[in-house]
């Protein structure tokens, strides 16, 4: 089997004060360069395995953030349709992206809410029915009939953090193959949840969900059954969770497509009912301090979850930070503060310097107020990479040129407590690994709090050093509670806004 593999990945969050605009975007353009056990790693694995050819076109990354504006969004696809008419014939085209792409002033319309459907459409109108297109989007995706209608088969990761992207693109070139080679027939059904929220799959009841998912594939026709989770901070008409099943026309009886729908609609329906078992419950910023100071030992890893860079926030809100030193919260670290023009200062000045520096709180109101500050640098690291836990080996994430900031208070308030060590970034991302501090030679287990800005990929890697996890629904720009979301083009016939929407027909 010849295959073309390419992609264009983001997660834009319509609310984010960043826009993604053309020099946001990252790029492999080799598969020399593609990083082991990413999604690009699980298909060129697969291929390696297969004996196959792979020829792998244009893979453009950017930091979630606002909608793509459209010359980087158009620029792109096009080189991407340019690489892939290059490379035609081929047998099959594998997508990896990310499923909650919004693009601004697409094809002069004004804004294209499923990019990615976009995408799959002109690829399709260029390799025609013949080919068979699969496609590898996250589970924070908007899964859209357009993305659908285009493609023979679509694999969402199973699991939340996503440990499991590799696994997954290897789902996929299998069920991708076995199509090309006549051996199954992919038709596909989808189901929607009516539910919106956020859901980790290492606590149960997830756990045990996600395990059935896995179980059930491959027996009685059903090739893959994905959930999507939904994005809820991307402001579109098809948000929220849905489930979708993938069956074997050659295996099931009477219409195929049916027959997906329904098996979409009993999971779907299952998940339905873990519906208040399932959603994270986050606390309030100070209660989520008095329970972190509460607790018998540390370290207590708090999730600042409202930060999030990966979820398009600007990783400089000062809200916890400003809380941890009034209220002289002792031994405690955070990480990362997005604030490149302090980490050329701090840098600049060297370690050992004492500072008056102004941080964070420079993108706009979900931010807070920057703080002026009193420290000391205690350390510099450029080109700091954290490694990312994956059910199969870590993920190599690049964490920018970081200085260790030893903060002594707010400037002119002497602090209670002692110092706080906060790691501060020149590139805008989130909290995957625990280098960020042990890179400074920051002892965790010596420490009572450790806040981390991130919803919860932090967790693979932090878990197992934790005394215990707090998620923590501070102000910001990805906050936390879906009630406070100010959605307005978003269908919210669902939970938590309705209890039971299917009850009411
Ligand atoms: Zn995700």
């Amino acid at each position: 089997m010849r295959s073309f593999v390419a992609g264009i990945v983001t997660e834009t969050n319509t609310f984010s004060p960043i826009p993604t605009g053309t020099s946001e975007w990252e790029r492999v353009d080799r598969p020399e360069d593609i990083v082991p056990d990413s999604s690009l790693d699980g298909f060129r694995r697969k291929a390696a395995a297969a004996g196959d050819e792979a020829v792998f076109g244009l893979y453009a990354f950017a930091m979630p953030a606002g909608p793509t504006v459209r010359a980087a969004y158009e620029g792109l696809r096009d080189e991407l349709l340019g690489q892939l008419r290059a490379a035609m014939p081929v047998d099959a085209v594998f997508l990896p992206l990310h499923g909650a792409m919004v693009a601004d002033g697409v094809d002069a319309a004004s804004i294209v809410d499923d990019a990615e459907g976009d995408l799959i459409e002109k690829v399709r109108a260029i390799v025609g029915p013949a080919v068979t297109i699969g496609v590898h989007i996250d589970l924070h995706c908007h899964l859209t009939p357009r993305m659908l209608d285009h493609c023979d088969a679509l694999v969402i990761y199973k699991e939340y953090p996503h440990t499991d992207m590799a696994a997954r693109a290897e789902d996929l070139y299998d069920l991708i193959r076995d199509a090309h080679l006549g051996r199954t027939a992919p038709v596909m059904g989808w189901f929607d949840c009516r539910f919106m929220g956020i859901v980790p799959t290492n606590p149960e009841p997830m756990r045990s969900f996600v395990d059935a998912m896995m179980a059930a594939e491959g027996a009685e026709g059903l090739l893959s059954l994905s959930l999507g989770h939904g994005f809820p901070w991307g402001d579109v008409p098809d948000s929220g969770a849905r489930m979708l099943a993938v069956v074997d026309a050659k295996q099931v009886p009477g219409d195929a497509r049916a027959h997906a729908a329904r098996v979409a609609e009993a999971w779907g329906r299952r998940f339905f009912a873990l519906r208040h078992e399932v959603v994270v419950k986050p606390l309030p910023l100070d209660a989520a301090l008095d329970r972190a100071l509460a607790a018998p030992r540390g370290p207590v890893v708090v999730a600042d979850q409202a930060d999030n860079a990966g979820g398009g926030a600007p990783s400089d809100s000062t809200f916890v930070l400003r809380r941890l030193l009034e209220r002289g919260v002792p031994d405690t670290a955070l990480a990362m503060m997005w604030d490149p023009i302090v980490v050329h200062l701090a840098k600049s000045a060297g370690v050992g310097a004492r500072l008056a520096v102004r941080l964070g709180g420079k993108m706009g109101p979900t931010s807070g107020d920057p703080l002026d500050l009193d420290v000391t640098v205690a350390g510099t690291r450029d080109d700091l990479v954290q490694m990312w836990p994956q059910v199969d080996g870590s993920l190599a994430s690049p964490a920018g040129d970081c200085v260790h900031l030893r903060v002594h208070g707010l400037a002119g308030a002497p602090r209670q407590g002692g110092d706080v060590d906060v790691i501060v970034t020149t590139r805008r991302g989130q909290v995957l690994g625990v280098e960020v501090f042990t890179a400074f030679g920051i002892d965790l287990s010596a420490k009572r709090v450790v806040v981390v800005k991130s919803i919860q990929h932090f967790y693979a890697a932090f878990a197992p050093v934790a005394a215990e996890v707090i998620y923590m629904a501070a102000p910001g720009a990805v906050a936390p509670l879906m009630e406070t979301i100010p959605l307005e083009r978003a269908d919210l016939h669902k939970f938590p806004w309705v209890e039971d929407p299917f009850a009411q027909g």
